[in-house]
């Protein structure tokens, strides 16, 4: 699989650490090197505006989705290679589920968890068969997925959907695993792990 296009999803906020804005930097740098199209929320704040601001200096395509609700209180990036602007939320999510081939979390808070396990779970039902990952910086996930991986022993989540959330400390190293990322050909409804 060559990914062509990832959705970042990430903090309206740059956290307390610069450790995760410096994060957001190598991940948009990581993709433009690559020659991987960003999709993002479209925002010019937070570590949603780091990673693109990143992304675009290093001579990367950016692509931007926000909610006219949303264009003034996130900032609508006006330094985009394209900026979209839907009528909501849904259709935001939507609009960059299609656009991409992946999905990556940074560090980030309610948004950036709704925006990942809505995806997750639209991947678990058969909607489409594109790999997630998470950006460990700092070890930012790290009590997520043991709380996911005690999911799946307590029998809630089939190992091959724990699978499809791929966890790195490293732009590179992620989008490797999300490279080499297979997808599963079973539904959820199926027995099989
Ligand atoms: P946050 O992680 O809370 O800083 O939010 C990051 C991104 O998630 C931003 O693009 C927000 O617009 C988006 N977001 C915020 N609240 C929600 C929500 N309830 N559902 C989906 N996305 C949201």
């Amino acid at each position: 699989m060559s990914l062509q296009s990832i959705c970042i999803f990430c903090g309206a906020s740059t956290g307390t650490n610069p450790i995760y804005r410096e994060a957001a930097i190598a991940m948009g740098q990581t993709l433009a090197a690559n020659g991987i199209r960003l999709i993002y929320g479209g925002g010019a704040v937070g570590l949603m505006g780091v990673v693109a601001d990143a992304a675009m200096t290093a001579g990367g395509e950016v692509i931007g989705i926000i909610p006219r609700s949303l264009k003034e209180s996130e900032i609508g990036h006006t330094g985009l290679t394209r900026l979209e602007v839907v009528d909501g939320m849904h259709a935001r999510k939507a609009r960059m589920a299609e656009l991409s081939d992946a999905f990556i979390a940074l560090p980030g808070g309610l948004g950036t968890l709704e925006e990942l396990f809505e995806v997750w779970t639209w991947g678990q039902l058969g909607y489409h068969s594109k790999p997630l990952g998470l950006l460990d910086t700092n070890q930012f996930y790290s009590k997520l997925s043991h709380f996911l991986d005690h999911l799946v022993e307590e029998g809630f989540v089939k190992v091959k959907y724990r699978a499809m959330l791929q966890r790195s400390d490293s732009p590179r190293d992620l989008l490797q695993l999300l490279n080499a990322w297979q997808p599963s050909i079973h539904s959820r409804w199926e027995n099989s792990q």
